[in-house]
């Protein structure tokens, strides 16, 4: 177990010699306990409408340049049934945040829906923010596995700078125990390279993650959208891009060697800032891949940074690139396998 001070040094790392040995030792533990998989999740982003107004986030509700969109029940089933043959075996339902009585009960029903037609072998992972908790029992009857609700910071006080005052860090807690109380394999995150965020707050966000015992783990740069009204950018601990890719890098490989058993996702902001970006992630401790699986239509309208990659692409072109990226690593497309965490499976045994 690191301790915080091992945790920032391996944070602040700057010489390329150091941070290779970094991201070897992470890549090595991350092969040695759970193989050469990479797991598919494929995400359907399948509503930008939301109520929040998130200081950072490009649909936010005041942002008015955006086109709102909100996928009929059938799309999201033709994206999800498309993923299934495709070989996918788990899907992410993404979504701006909307707690109204029609949104839940179209997410019950969708639920339903992949259910049947994949007559129960489709691993669901919700993405859709905060919730009352019978919604988030209700909805894991009806089938879904995970939940993912990023903390985006584990300092409250940065938590609510980068939010409006109204919003409850308490709250966000309360859901995160409220989904692995009903069962959920849980995931959090946090976005990295924040206004005011000190390599020690990154410590913290990693500790965080291993005291509330995580299952799986998202996180990522955090990169501008041009309306968004973040301030205070000239704090930022990195100085350009690149440092902030590396940052992103030296996250992931900290937190595989913090906790080995996990799944970790290489997530497309990483992929904003360098073309190879998630092949990178994968190799520096990564496990898990996100491809966007929402019809191409809709794409251009959920950025939530500028510069967001694979807005002109299909879901067959993604799959195909994916794959090709993939091997071109020497890793191997788990297809057709679930991919839940080694923590979770041993959690529950
Ligand atoms: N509404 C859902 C999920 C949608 S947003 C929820 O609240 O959980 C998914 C994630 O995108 C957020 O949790 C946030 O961490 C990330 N995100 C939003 N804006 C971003 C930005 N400008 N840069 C990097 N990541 C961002």
């Amino acid at each position: 177990m690191l301790t915080k001070e091992e945790i920032i040094a391996y944070l602040q790392t700057s010489d390329e010699e150091s941070q290779k040995e970094l991201f070897e030792k992470a890549s090595q533990v991350k092969t040695n306990l759970l193989g050469k998989n990479v797991y598919l999740r494929g995400i359907i982003e399948l509503s930008n409408i939301c109520q929040k107004d998130c200081y950072y986030c490009g649909i936010r509700k005041s942002n008015k340049n955006v086109n709102r969109y909100l996928m009929i029940e059938d799309e999201i089933l033709k994206s999800a049934e498309w993923a299934y043959k495709a070989g996918y075996a788990s899907i992410v339902l993404q979504s701006g945040e909307r707690t109204d009585d029609k949104f839940v009960r179209t997410i019950s029903d969708v639920l339903k829906e992949i259910k049947k037609l994949s007559d129960g072998k489709l691993r669901v992972t919700l993405s859709l923010g905060e919730q009352e908790k019978e919604v988030y029992k209700c909805w894991y009857n009806l089938g879904a596995h995970r939940y993912l609700l990023r903390i985006e910071s584990s300092n409250k006080d940065l938590y609510h700078f980068i939010h409006p005052k109204e919003y409850s860090f308490e709250k966000r807690l309360e859901c995160l125990n409220n989904l692995k109380e009903i069962g959920y394999q849980l995931g959090t995150g946090v976005m990295i390279g924040l206004p005011h965020q000190t390599y020690e707050d990154l410590a913290n966000d990693i500790l965080f993650f291993k005291k509330l015992d995580v299952d799986m783990v998202g996180m990522g740069p955090y990169l501008e959208h041009k309306d968004t009204p973040l301030p205070d950018k000239d704090t930022i601990i990195v100085k350009n891009k690149e440092e902030l890719y590396h940052l992103g890098l030296r996250m992931i490989s900290v937190l595989r060697l913090t906790m080995p058993t996990i799944n970790i996702a290489a997530t497309t902001a990483l992929q904003a800032l360098n073309s190879f970006g998630r092949e990178k992630g994968i190799l520096c401790g990564a496990n898990v891949f996100m491809p966007n699986i929402s019809e191409g239509e809709y794409r251009p309208s959920y950025q939530l940074y500028d510069n967001k990659p694979c807005i002109d692409e299909t879901s067959t072109e993604c799959l195909d690139c994916v794959g090709k990226r993939i091997e071109m690593i020497g890793e191997k497309v788990a297809f057709d396998e679930w991919g839940d965490s080694l923590h979770f499976r041993e959690r529950n045994c």
